[in-house]
């Protein structure tokens, strides 16, 4: 059987992965397109892709889709920050289509070249040549105000608290998942509301890399 399949059904029976639209795009994009060749791909657990950075686990990926996917319907836009390997952006921008924008921030710039080349061997090559999905060297603290507000803001990188310009950029209705806090880590989900106030809870403990600058990313490695 197709292994990213197999993937996918694991992730159903474990119960993070629920809906028919995150499994569709979990099965469209080949998780092993974006892990690095020394690695096993469909294990769940993070992975290793250089400069001190990993991709994120399955499971996680699945749990941020399932968070998200309302947020992600056809036309919408999406802000992924710290895209990493690119994998996250390319499930966003299938989801939100050619009519939608998904636009992936990463600061290492080898990151974001290799995140080019895995995407355009993926199944959202097509939205990668018409411009529905982009893939940008940038601070994520910042965001990525050209294509503001966004639907969808997802941050890959452990915030000591929300960047500021993050919540400016979400658009009222929409929703951000973000990894806040230090060495652990909870996996606040914050709703930007009609009226523009902000309310958020904690979805689960975890433990991300830290938003940080280049030079202390590199630092040791
Ligand atoms: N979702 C990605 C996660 C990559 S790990 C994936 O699954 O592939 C987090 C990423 O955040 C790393 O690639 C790291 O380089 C990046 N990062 C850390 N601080 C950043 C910052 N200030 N601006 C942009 N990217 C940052």
């Amino acid at each position: 059987m197709d292994k990213n399949k197999a993937m996918v059904e694991y992730l159903q029976r474990y119960g993070v992965l629920r809906s028919d639209r995150v499994a569709e795009v979990m099965e469209m994009i080949d998780r092993a397109l974006f892990v690095p060749k020394e690695n096993p791909p469909y294990l769940d657990s993070p992975m290793p892709i250089g400069y001190n950075a990993t991709i994120s686990a399955p499971h996680m990926h699945a749990l941020c889709l399932e968070l998200l996917k309302d947020h992600l319907q056809p036309g919408m836009r999406a802000l992924d920050v710290g895209s990493g390997s690119g994998y996250l952006t390319a499930c966003f921008a299938m989801m939100v289509g050619p009519e939608g924008r998904a636009v992936g921030i990463e600061h290492i710039p080898e990151l974001v070249a290799a995140s080019i080349e895995n995407v355009k061997r993926s199944a959202a090559t097509p939205l990668l040549e018409k411009g529905s999905l982009s893939l940008h060297v940038a601070d994520g603290r910042y965001g990525w105000p050209e294509a503001a507000p966004y639907d969808t803001i997802h941050v890959g990188a452990a915030a000591p608290e929300i960047p500021k310009a993050l919540l400016d950029q979400l658009k009222p209705g929409g929703r951000m998942v973000i990894p806040v806090g230090d060495l652990f880590q909870d996996l606040q989900v914050v709703d930007k509301k009609l009226d523009g106030s902000i309310i958020s809870r904690n979805e689960t403990g975890v433990r991300y890399v830290p938003l940080t600058s280049r030079s202390a990313q590199l630092q040791n490695s």
